[in-house]
């Protein structure tokens, strides 16, 4: 497998691809290893993850020029995927062994009995990662499989590998034990073999189209599935808002990494009364942006040739039904594939760029006339990842979040909060499901057992054989205690049981 620069079509190496025949053996090595990982108490796991952190320090450089070599991405965006890797294992090595703690449960009305709920690890995680986000996208899902008590089998995308066998050395630098975490090299194919291969749970992030594949893979074994997919982000600017920090914030939000986010700005609505004034403030903001692939651009080149054709061909079919380029909306040269940021306006509800993800550095801004007609365009298309608000009132605006179909908003920023690290992250509709990061994406991969210990040691209970007058008089007193709840509840099921008792 050949993996070639974006900027310039050089050769970043070559690679041998793993046969899909050996990925079960990969699997099963991965789960032998685990054995042995989850029967160290959280504690101890915990402190061997530590070793991650300074094995992160240490190869920083070299994980920089990887992102960067592999997706033509500005160096600040490589850093950035790093600071978010760190960032979780911090917050992960502070809190997973209280997340994973036991807990007690009330019982209901059966009083005489303990029950306790257990976090247990789930075995091998299957993690299938993409190429807009190679290092981050790869190491979370690895890093919390790990914390939750798991080994792993990662495929990264077959045009940033190299990120991904990274992982794996990382993992052998922090002392972790050799095949807790292993790499397999390939496309769709290898993919597809490590859905199949039995893991335990599959964390796939990627595309729609490819994650409906997937799943459909995943029910020949009825293996549980997170699925990480595309978004199609609302930014709405209602018109109290601060319109040059909600350009700045929308300009950044839609073209950091050339649009190739999963949480990118793809469509903006503003209301009618600052729409000319907030149209200035962005174009004022692109104008301002450097563009290449040189150091320090702020907008790099398209990672893969078949991304670029397809956002060139969004932005023809939305000129065809009318868009108006008011910046970018071509190459920077013919030659190169460096889209330059495009702003487009005028468009017709029809064109695919409202519709389908763009994942590229298309802005379509259209203007609305209130913020119930925003939020109904926000929540026109099937995909539901995350949404923007900016307003200068902070309550309207958490008020309008709750109505977005989205599984996160932000008001007055965007895409933070995917970068803090206790905010559970996930989409619904065509954006997936399953969640990563907080408490909620370290259950996601364990499994609940369910521990009742009784404490009484009566000689039966009131619901064993045989059944009799006595056994339907007991359940009649603890339904009449259940429906009426508290006190009330109590002295209605001592009626019941009386009243038996008189009859
Ligand atoms: P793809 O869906 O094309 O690929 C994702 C991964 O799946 C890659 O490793 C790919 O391998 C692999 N793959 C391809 N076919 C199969 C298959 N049949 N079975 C199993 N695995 C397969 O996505 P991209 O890499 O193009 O990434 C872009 C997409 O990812 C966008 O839609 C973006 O929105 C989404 N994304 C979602 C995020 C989220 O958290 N919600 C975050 C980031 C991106 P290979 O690359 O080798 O073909």
């Amino acid at each position: 497998m050949r993996v070639l620069r974006p900027t310039d079509s050089s050769l970043v190496g070559e690679l041998a691809v793993t046969p899909s025949r050996d990925v079960p053996e990969r699997v099963a090595r991965a789960r032998s290893v685990q054995e042995g990982w989850v029967s160290l108490t959280p504690k101890d796991r915990e402190r061997r993850l530590r070793g991650l952190v300074k094995a992160l320090e240490t190869r920083a450089p070299e994980i920089e020029e990887t992102i960067v070599a592999e997706t033509g991405k500005p160096r600040a965006e490589a850093i950035a995927e790093m600071v978010a890797v760190a960032d979780l294992i911090r917050y992960y090595l502070k809190n997973a062994t209280g997340f994973l703690r036991p807990r007690r449960r009330e019982t209901g009305w059966l009083l005489w009995k303990r029950a306790r709920v257990l976090h247990e690890p789930l075995g091998v995680i299957g993690v299938i990662s993409p190429w807009n986000y190679p290092f981050l996208l790869s190491m979370n899902p690895v890093v919390t499989a790990l914390f939750a008590g798991n080994g792993a089998v990662l495929k990264p995308s077959e045009y940033a590998p190299y990120c991904g066998l990274l992982v794996e050395e990382l993992t052998r630098d922090a002392g972790l034990p050799d095949g807790l975490v292993q790499v397999i090299v390939g496309g769709g194919e290898t993919g597809e073999a490590l859905v199949r291969s039995g893991v335990d749970k599959l964390f796939f992030t990627g595309g729609s189209g490819t994650g409906r594949r997937v799943l459909e893979a995943a029910a020949a074994t009825l293996t549980p599935v997170v699925l990480e997919l595309g978004g199609k982000d609302a930014a709405i600017v209602l018109e109290d808002a601060d319109l040059e920090r909600a350009a700045r914030g929308i300009v950044w939000g839609a073209f950091q990494n050339a649009g190739q986010t999963c949480l990118s700005v793809e469509r903006v609505f503003v209301m009618e009364e600052v729409y000319d004034v907030f149209l200035r403030e962005v174009l004022a903001q692109v104008r301002e942006l450097s563009t290449g692939t040189g150091r320090g651009v702020d907008v790099g080149p398209m990672t893969t040739p078949e991304q670029l054709l397809k956002v060139e061909e969004l932005l023809e079919d939305a000129v065809g039904r009318g868009a108006v380029v008011l910046a970018g909306g071509e190459r920077a040269d013919p030659a190169s594939n460096v889209l330059l940021p495009t702003v487009l306006t005028g468009l017709d509800s029809s064109a695919r760029v409202l519709q389908e993800e763009t994942f590229g550095p298309l802005l379509p801004i259209t203007p609305v006339k209130d913020a119930h007609e925003a939020i109904e365009r926000a929540n026109e298309t099937a995909y539901g990842l995350s949404a923007s608000i900016w307003t200068g009132d902070r309550r309207r605006g958490e008020e309008l979040a709750g109505k977005i179909r989205a599984g996160g908003v932000c008001v007055n920023d965007v895409i933070a909060h995917y970068g803090v690290p206790g905010l559970p992250f996930g989409g619904i509709g065509e954006s997936g499901f399953g969640r990563s990061k907080g408490p909620e994406g370290l259950a996601e991969l364990t499994r609940t057992r369910s521990v009742l210990v009784d404490w009484l040691g009566m000689a039966r209970e009131p619901w064993w054989y045989p059944y009799s007058r006595r056994t339907e008089a007991l359940l009649r007193a603890a339904l009449a205690w259940r429906l009426k709840g508290g006190v009330r509840g109590l002295v209605a099921a001592i009626a019941v049981v009386a009243g038996k008792r008189r009859g």
